[in-house]
């Protein structure tokens, strides 16, 4: 039987009490040659993408720890994480409060316990009394006197190390002694030679920067001499090396995507071949069209008009916040396509947005003769033959859908625009794939992307050199502004009893439960709950239930039960599909909100406020068993009630995310900055900028192989 929490793996039960000490004992050696089979820590090796040995050099340590020094027992605070040497001289097992080996060690200046809850006959062995031993971890204020619960530990006497001791970002399977060895390999056989010719190496004048091979030796064994804060905040020279590398990595590949772009052809979409000197669709639909522009809406119309134009493909991210229009925008952009002869499509990420579309742009487009498709997964065979043939004819000039419309059966005869909704939401992959539609080799249909998340002036100017941004800065007049509250749990009867109100108002209302991507039937339970107990609460009062797990039909239903406003409560699980425009909805409840990421919470609560009545936003949290919330939660829901602006959203979001993850692959596709932090590196990010350019002209091999060594495979997705 094995102690609880052990997992039942050999290598496991080794070293679960010892940690790291075990390892180094027990770790295998790492392999690079040819092996016939891959062991499951190469495979985890390969999870974290350390393929190359440059990969392994660049792979640097999360923290340090001290085992140069030993450190006397009577000279240590508690709470210090420390390196001590004495002798076992008690060792005992007690049975309460649960089963334990305790063993007492005395270094000659005080006393020390050590605990190990889960321990084997060896580790009271190697602990006997007398034994000279060395043992390292944090000291605590016991109980019975000062104490470590589960130190690694060895012998006593062996030499110390000369450098601080690296601890490297890990996954399950891969031990950090099999890491590290793996990484003093890379370090040793990588390739480090100067990518940056030494003139450009001088930051400004003051400083000049490391060369990357003192810079890589240096972080992966600091002297202990380094004052360990410069090393935490990454300001220490070495590091800035690093991220210096890293933008000029990010800088020289996003030229590099830009000029191959530039050299693609893309049909200009200017003449109007199709309808000679009659009115222009894109005129029409301006007409018919039941308001007016806004200012910003014409003004990112322009942008992207100037851009149809070229024969260079359009590369241009339209973010907009939430109810700003962007679905007109697009749709005049399609018009333009098509007064040119050429088709257009339209992708969303989930059936219900597509199908939002779908329906928005045949109520505008199709009294003036264009013939729409749709392509989802789930339609019906013969539908979806009908369809394709649309499409492959041409007879289709506007194509609408969701993945489907990148699958290999699609074939357009004359893709010239692909536009993107949501686009955060689609891989790189699946950006590709869309645009790779176009039938001509060499050329490349123009590309539209959307999104209500907006990357921050300050990022998208610096770091997106590959992508035109236009901005919707202004809501449609006439809106009323959401007013966002923050409420307990124990307040949910207040929030029904203004559900009530709302009712009797006429109003709809959205009541969201979270998605926990682990449990899904613990999602489902939660909103099948208050779906019953709202319905209970209720009586008389339609209340739908929409979740993850049902059938697209019945979701369609209930959908339209809402849209047509028979429905007075929708409950949901699915965050994605509530991304629907129903003017009516005045109340949004969000439930767990403590569990939601900011942005979409914002995006959630832009469900309401889209029509003229006041609308309001209830956030409804749970400290669950914890006394309070976390400091990240609180800031989060502070920044709700606090701003109702997508753009001062997205750069809170920032402070509290920090950039990496704002710019992770799921938002924006792009790779993630793993080390430089745009916010504090903005000097380097400067040098980067300047010397990005001149490499590339003046120093292309060198430039080429830069990007290599950081991105390798990877800066083919640099180009999506
Ligand atoms: P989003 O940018 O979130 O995709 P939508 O395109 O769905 O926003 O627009 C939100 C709502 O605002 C829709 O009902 C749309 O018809 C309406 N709308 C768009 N532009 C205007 C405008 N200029 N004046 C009034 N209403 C508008
Ligand atoms: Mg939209």
């Amino acid at each position: 039987m094995l102690p609880p929490g052990v997992p039942a793996s050999k290598t496991a039960q080794k070293s679960a009490p010892l940690k790291e000490t075990a390892e180094d004992q027990a770790a295998p050696q790492p392999r690079f040659e040819k092996a016939p089979a891959k062991s499951p820590a190469q495979k985890a090796l390969e999870k974290l993408g350390l393929r190359r040995d440059i990969d392994l050099a660049l792979h640097l340590p999360l923290r340090y720890e001290d085992e140069t020094r030993i450190v006397r027992l009577s000279e240590a605070q508690n709470g210090d994480v420390v390196q001590i040497e004495g002798q076992v001289i008690h060792s005992e097992i007690t049975l309460s409060p649960r089963r334990q080996l305790r063993v007492t060690v005395d270094d000659g200046s005080d006393t020390c316990v050590l605990r190990f809850l889960h321990f084997y006959p060896s580790h009271q062995k190697a602990l006997s009394v007398g034994a000279q031993v060395r043992v390292r971890g944090e000291i605590r204020g016991g109980f019975a006197g000062r104490e470590m619960v589960h130190p690694s530990f060895k012998a006593a006497g062996g030499a110390l190390p000369g450098a601080l001791t690296p601890i490297y970002p890990t996954v399950a399977g891969l031990p950090q002694a099999y890491l590290r060895k793996a990484v003093l390999g890379g370090l040793s056989r990588a390739d480090l030679s100067e990518t940056i010719p030494s003139q450009f190496l001088t930051k400004n004048m003051a400083e000049s920067l490391w060369s990357l091979r003192e810079a890589l030796q240096f972080l992966h064994h600091p002297t202990p001499a380094v004052a360990l804060d410069t090393l935490e905040d990454r300001s220490h020279p070495a590091w800035q090396r690093l991220k210096a590398e890293e933008l000029l990595a990010q800088q020289l590949s996003q030229l590099q995507a830009r000029r191959v772009r530039a050299a693609m052809r893309a049909p200009p979409l200017a003449g109007l071949a199709m309808r000679g000197t009659q009115c222009t669709l894109q005129e029409q639909l301006l007409e018919r069209l039941p308001f007016r522009l806004t200012a910003a809406q014409q003004r990112v119309c322009a942008e992207i008009e100037t851009d149809l134009q070229k024969s260079i493909p359009m590369h241009r991210l339209l973010q907009g916040d939430v109810g700003a229009g962007k679905t007109v925008v697009a749709a005049l952009a399609a018009a333009r396509c098509m007064d040119a002869g050429w088709q257009c499509a339209l992708m969303a990420p989930t059936e219900i947005l597509a199908e939002q579309h779908f329906r928005k742009l045949i109520s505008w487009l199709e009294p003036l003769g264009i013939t729409t498709a749709w392509l989802t997964g789930s339609q019906k065979a013969k539908e979806r033959r009908e369809m394709l043939a649309l499409i492959e004819s041409g007879e289709a000039g506007l194509v609408i859908g969701t993945h489907a419309v990148i699958q290999d059966k699609v074939k357009f005869k004359n893709l010239a625009l692909a536009i993107i909704d949501e686009q955060h939401r689609f891989g790189v992959a699946q950006r590709l794939a869309l645009r790779s539609k176009m039938t001509d080799d060499g050329h490349e249909p123009h590309l539209l992307m959307m999104t209500a998340t907006p990357i921050p002036r300050t990022l998208a100017m610096s770091y997106y050199a590959d992508l035109d941004v236009s901005t919707l800065d202004e809501l449609p007049p006439g809106r009323t502004p959401i007013v966002t509250k923050v409420v307990g749990e124990a307040r949910r009867d207040e929030v029904i009893e203004r559900i009530r109100g709302q009712i009797a108002e006429g109003r709809q209302i959205y009541w969201v439960c979270p998605l926990i991507e682990e449990s899904e039937s613990i999602d489902l339970v939660n909103a099948t709950q208050t779906h019953e107990a709202l319905s209970a609460a209720l009586p008389g009062v339609m209340v739908g239930l929409l979740h993850s797990r049902m059938p697209v039909a019945e979701k369609k239903v209930v959908m339209s039960l809402f849209a047509d406003g028979l429905m007075a409560v929708l409950v949901s699980t699915t965050v994605i599909e509530v991304g629907v425009d129903i003017p009516n909805a005045s109340l949004m409840v969000i439930e767990h909100a403590e569990r939601f990421g900011l942005s979409q919470l914002h995006q959630l609560r832009g469900r309401v406020g889209r029509g003229a009545a006041a609308s309001a936003c209830v956030l409804l949290y749970s400290t669950g068993e914890a006394p309070r919330l976390g400091e990240t939660a609180r800031a989060r829901l502070k920044a709700m009630v606090e701003t109702n602006d997508g753009f001062e959203i997205a750069r809170r979001d920032l402070e509290i995310r920090g950039p990496g993850e704002f710019l992770g692959a799921r938002q924006s596709g792009a790779p993630l900055l793993r080390f430089a932090d745009l916010a504090t590196d903005a000097v380097l990010l400067a040098w980067a900028r300047e010397l990005a350019p001149v490499l590339l002209t003046q120093h292309a091999e060198l430039a080429h192989r830069h990007v290599l060594r950081w991105l390798g495979g990877k800066a083919e997705y640099l180009k999506a």
